[in-house]
């Protein structure tokens, strides 16, 4: 009798778990298609100005990342001719919507570049050409540097390095 009993609400209690379980996993899912679809919504708001769009296209077309001046100097070209606020305040706002990211080197000059996943620079001391370096098992061994340090009391909240040296064309 007591067995039974005992087995009833055992499995009441399983029956609960996976009820919850389920439930848990539903809300998590669609916790995750609500911050998709707020993602694209951000970008679809973000109004399409003939300067953004040149931007970005500019941005897009070169395979390295650019300074300011950089971007005017082809705008120029292009026959647009914005003042320096004016592309700053275009990059402020294409940062906050995700679209292009921003870092800078030793010279403390500031890069920008499409949007991409978290990755390094290999910046050229001859030429100042800067090759995006993206690498798993860089990342791992960092990670792992980062778990040991927070083992010893440090509190690591990012990483920042780049490497320089000569680039492909420039040692031929
Ligand atoms: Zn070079
Ligand atoms: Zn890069
Ligand atoms: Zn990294």
């Amino acid at each position: 009798m007591f067995r039974k009993r005992f087995s009833i609400v055992f499995e009441s209690w399983i029956y609960l778990l996976m009820q919850l379980s389920c439930i848990y996993f539903f809300i998590s899912l669609r916790c995750i298609c609500f911050e998709k679809i707020s993602h694209n919504t951000m970008e679809k708001n973000l109004r399409s100005t003939p300067l953004r769009t040149e931007i970005l296209s500019i941005l897009d077309s070169q395979a390295t990342p650019m300074t300011v001046s950089e971007i005017q100097k082809i705008l120029n070209t292009k026959g647009m001719s914005p003042n320096k606020t004016t592309v700053y305040r275009q990059m402020e706002t294409l940062i906050t919507n995700n679209m292009i990211q921003k870092f800078s080197l030793r010279d403390g000059v500031v890069h920008y570049e499409i949007q991409k996943l978290h990755h390094h620079h290999f910046v050229c001391r001859d030429c100042e050409r800067i090759t995006c370096i993206a690498d798993r098992a860089l990342e791992e061994n960092i990670h792992k540097i980062e778990q040991n340090l927070m083992k010893d009391g440090f509190h690591i909240q990012k990483h920042n390095f780049s490497f320089e040296g000569k680039c492909r064309t420039c040692t031929t």
